[in-house]
């Protein structure tokens, strides 16, 4: 059975960007009811609750028919939130470096259009999704966007970076702003995460 976890901080430690009240009902309400319902669906499924959250998700095409769209929601959903905590910090105003900055620059031109890309592929999402940051096959970087909580790694990508643009993760504070929201998400992204992300995937 999937349990959820505590966050790495406090709810309210993102503020002034997300505040404490989109938090507590993002990760204690909507996360929550993803994994009930991964749970549920797996329910008569003892082979596939061994399996960790990647695994499944990696291989939602041998998952039973019957259970499929259930998992890859709720199951995406369970997945992508749980990477997305530990990608957001209340340490605020980092940046990249190293090696990941270097391969920003050597892919997008300047960590600036990098940031305007990552925005624009949340910004044009329509309805609900994600934007993502991922390590391809050929182990180039690479921005995309997901619809719903379909995950990067039922399309073979790593993810590094990602932001939620469900309108349940900024409409509190920002109600029709997205771009707003995108453009504050990076005061309080986890660059030591990312690049950790980054090592491990390339
Ligand atoms: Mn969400």
């Amino acid at each position: 059975m999937f349990t959820l976890t505590p966050l790495p901080y406090q709810y309210n430690a993102l503020e002034p960007f997300i505040d404490g009240e989109t938090m507590m009902f993002h990760h204690n309400k909507h996360h929550a009811v993803y994994i009930d319902n991964l749970n549920k669906a797996l329910e008569r499924y003892p082979e596939w609750q061994e399996k960790t959250i990647e695994e499944i998700i990696k291989n939602l095409n041998s998952i039973p028919e019957n259970i499929r769209p259930a998992v890859a929601n709720n199951g995406g959903g369970h997945l992508n939130h749980t990477f997305f905590w530990d990608i957001m910090t209340p340490v605020k105003g980092q940046k990249p470096e190293g090696e990941l900055l270097e391969t920003l620059i050597s892919t997008f031109g300047s960590v600036e259009e990098f940031m305007t890309q990552f925005e624009n592929a949340g910004l044009t999402r329509f309805g609900s999704g994600w934007a993502w940051l991922v390590v391809e096959e050929s182990k180039s970087l690479k921005i995309i966007s997901t619809a719903n909580q379909d995950s990067p790694l039922s399309l073979g990508m790593t993810p590094i970076l990602g932001v939620d643009v469900w309108e349940h993760a900024y409409y509190l504070k920002y109600q029709n702003r997205r771009v707003e929201y995108l453009k504050n998400f990076w005061n309080i992204v986890n660059f030591k995460q990312v690049e950790e992300n980054f090592k491990q995937a390339h």
